[in-house]
């Protein structure tokens, strides 16, 4: 199996499941699944830098989940057909902001954990990569 493969057929599997879950916001999917493993005390839409979707206040942690397509998902991304200039600019400018959020929380000492919006739809990989990560820094 080559990488063209491997690459259509993760992509096939999330445009299947895009089309199941597009009534749902990622937010609400998170919530959920952190729910589902018993973790608590979590905010939505807490006001600090960059607005992460979920924090755990007394961890000190932030949890955003970033658009595939506005964040640069190396999976998902496609270039915009229509007013290319435009919107790469702003893209280009959301992923450096990101950056500068990450800088900024870390230097206030959040623990900051980025999830791709495609991950939340995969509850295999959201459970290794999120879950146990939150659960580790949560008993620190
Ligand atoms: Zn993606």
């Amino acid at each position: 199996m080559n990488m063209a493969d491997v690459l259509t057929k993760t992509q096939r599997s999330y445009n299947m499941s895009m089309i199941k879950g597009k009534n749902t916001k990622p937010e609400q999917l998170l919530k959920l699944l952190l729910k589902k493993h018993g973790l608590k005390g979590f905010r939505l839409h807490y006001e600090i830098t960059g607005k992460p979707d979920i924090v755990f206040l007394k961890n000190k942690i932030a949890v955003f989940i970033d658009g595939c397509f506005w964040h640069k998902c190396h999976l998902h991304f496609t270039k915009p057909t229509s007013n290319r200039a435009f919107w790469l600019k702003k893209i280009d400018s959301n992923v450096r902001r990101d950056k500068i959020v990450n800088t900024e929380l870390k230097y206030k000492s959040w623990k900051i954990i980025r999830i791709w919006e495609h991950e939340l739809k995969n509850q295999k990989i959201i459970k290794k990569k999120v879950i146990d990560k939150i659960k580790k820094w949560l008993k620190k």
